[in-house]
């Protein structure tokens, strides 16, 4: 079965637009791009498009290379302060000559709408609540229970350790009491462990990396990367046409991860205003 990515994340903004429709106040996102990156200009974008269609505020702060720490984190000090942001997300990657570690973490930990800040990591990785879960993470484990697919005891296997999906993911994972691996650039004999897995996210973004012959029959195949070819088509880790065959559920790439990002950054913003409005 193909995991539709784009209607559960959906069904998460018609309940989210119903909901602050209800509010006196509206939740307020301020966004950073401190990077010529033409991606991180198409994200931006979007996440001010969702912002507005669901009726929060939106802020986005764009700057050109003349930027400078300084004002970055004098900036994130108004933010922090600002009583009408409820998130604050630095889109990543910064220009170069910033320090984006120092950066994330003079975001307050309640107003990081992206779970970036050590103390949410730190948060994730204790088993206890975060004030918000890193969003590509939150969407994967809410498309799995979207299509009631068994999460307890399974064989998950995450593949790749970065900071923003493979580690929060593994994570989330173990915490939903599944037995985890971590598989990495430096994993020798990948196929080795994708043939075991009973779940497998993949978030790489080497496109074709995972082929039918390195699946299990029945595996859940959840691919999280995206990489735009050179004809423009937009493609995963996994080789969607043979192991759609052979998976029980699979997520294509676009439609499958993707829109989960931006509908749970939606639902962060509404759920750190309810926890900085006391609701
Ligand atoms: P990253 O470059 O920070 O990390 C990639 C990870 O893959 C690394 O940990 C590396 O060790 C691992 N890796 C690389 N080659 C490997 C190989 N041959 N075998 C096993 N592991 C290997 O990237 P990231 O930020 O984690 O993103 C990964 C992919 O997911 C990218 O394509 C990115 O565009 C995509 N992404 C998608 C979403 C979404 O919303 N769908 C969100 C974030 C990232």
């Amino acid at each position: 079965m193909i995991i539709d990515g784009k209607k559960v994340a959906f069904s998460i903004l018609e309940e989210l637009k119903e909901k602050v429709k209800k509010l006196d106040k509206k939740p307020g996102l301020a966004v950073i791009l401190a990077n010529d990156d033409p991606s991180s200009k198409v994200y931006v974008s979007s996440k001010e498009k969702y912002s507005l269609d669901l009726g929060y505020k939106s802020c986005v702060y764009r700057f050109d290379k003349t930027i400078t720490q300084g004002k970055l984190i004098q900036l994130i000090h108004e933010l922090n302060e600002n009583p009408d942001i409820n998130g604050i997300l630095v889109q990543l990657p910064l220009f170069s000559h910033l320090n984006e570690d120092e950066i994330l973490e003079l975001i307050h930990p309640k107003k990081d709408v992206d779970g970036f800040h050590p103390v949410n990591i730190g948060k994730l990785y204790a088993g206890l609540e975060p004030y918000a879960v890193c969003c590509t993470p939150k969407g994967i484990i809410k498309l799995l229970k979207a299509y009631n697919i068994k999460i307890e005891g399974k064989k998950a296997l995450v593949i790749g350790r970065s900071n923003i999906v493979g580690k929060p993911v593994a994570s989330l994972l173990l915490n939903e009491n599944a037995t985890v691996t971590i598989a990495h650039s430096k994993t020798k004999n990948l196929k080795e462990y994708t043939k075991k897995a009973d779940i497998i996210v993949s978030a790489t973004g080497h496109p074709k990396l995972i082929t039918a012959d390195m699946v299990k029959k029945g595996a859940v195949v959840i691919d999280v990367g995206i990489v735009r070819q050179d004809n423009g088509r937009l493609v995963g880790d996994i080789d969607f046409e043979k192991v759609k065959d052979i998976a029980s559920y699979i997520t294509p790439v676009p439609g499958g991860v993707g829109p989960m990002t931006i509908a749970c950054l939606m639902e962060n913003t509404y759920e750190l205003f309810l926890l900085q409005n006391k609701r």
